[in-house]
């Protein structure tokens, strides 16, 4: 089976890690991004240049006609998706619930999981037996990160809800569906929490006792996709460290 892939936010971070690694894998990869056109041409580069395929298209996922409009771009250049990581996430700075305004709540929760369902939804209509997806959801959704994200958090064990129940749903369609929870990883959305150094300051509270790296999560995202997880499904695997 051909196997094209949409990473959602595949421009930086766990998503850039996880684009190189399945286009080195053999899928067709789209880099999705909201923003940053350079960085998620640079990752396409890359994996071009590396022998591997893939092509990059801006959509924010939060928004119905722009997920649309990303199936639609994957469609055309490479076939059906066959396979989907829902990666895009943000935060805020941290603060605790006084100073979360409902603005800040509602674009968190339209970022991190409306996407995901849309895409989910999206990605159904055409995905066959043997398909995949796996969403990232994170180690705050067992924490509920207070004091930090406690917005964030919601909206990631919202993603574990989804994730569970899509599941069941699709189960005898031979799809399967699972998430990955990250702990603590070196990438640059912790400066957009406002604290670039979180993960540093955080490690001595982790029983490895050191960050994880955008790589690990990949390789965890990777076996998930694979038939060498043909039996799993619903299932989470947590890369936090031991925490
Ligand atoms: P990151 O470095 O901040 O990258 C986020 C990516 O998402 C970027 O490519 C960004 O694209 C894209 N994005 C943001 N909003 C989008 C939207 N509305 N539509 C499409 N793309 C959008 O993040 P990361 O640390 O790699 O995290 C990736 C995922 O892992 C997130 O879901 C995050 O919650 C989860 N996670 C991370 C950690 C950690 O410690 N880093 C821990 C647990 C879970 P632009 O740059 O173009 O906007």
């Amino acid at each position: 089976m051909k196997k094209v892939v949409i990473i959602t936010g595949g421009s930086r971070g766990i998503g850039a890690a996880t684009s190189k690694l399945l286009a080195a894998n053999n899928y067709s990869v789209c880099v999705n991004y909201k923003s940053n056109k350079a960085m998620a041409e640079s990752i396409v580069g890359d994996i071009c240049n590396n022998g591997g395929q893939a092509f990059s298209f801006q959509a924010d996922v939060s928004i119905e006609s722009e997920v649309i409009a990303l199936f639609k771009a994957v469609n055309n250049t490479y076939g059906s998706v066959t396979h989907l990581v829902n990666n895009a996430g943000i935060l805020f700075q941290q603060a605790s619930i006084a100073d979360i305004s409902v603005e800040r709540f509602n674009k968190i929760l339209t970022t991190n999981i409306t996407s995901c369902f849309l895409c989910c939804r999206e990605a159904l209509k055409s995905m066959k037996e043997g398909g995949a997806i796996v969403n990232v959801s994170s180690a705050a959704s067992r924490s509920g990160s207070p004091f930090e994200y406690i917005d964030y958090a919601a909206s990631k064990g919202a993603i574990d809800t989804l994730t569970k129940g899509l599941s069941i749903e699709v189960a005898t369609m031979g799809i399967r569906v699972n998430g990955v929870r990250p702990g603590f990883i070196y990438t640059e959305m912790h400066a957009d929490g406002g604290e670039p150094n979180r993960v540093e300051r955080l490690s001595r509270q982790i029983p490895m006792q050191r960050g994880g790296t955008p790589e690990e999560v990949a390789n965890a995202i990777l076996w998930l996709l694979s038939d060498e997880a043909s039996y799993v499904t619903g299932s989470f695997i947590d890369l936090a460290g031991g925490k």
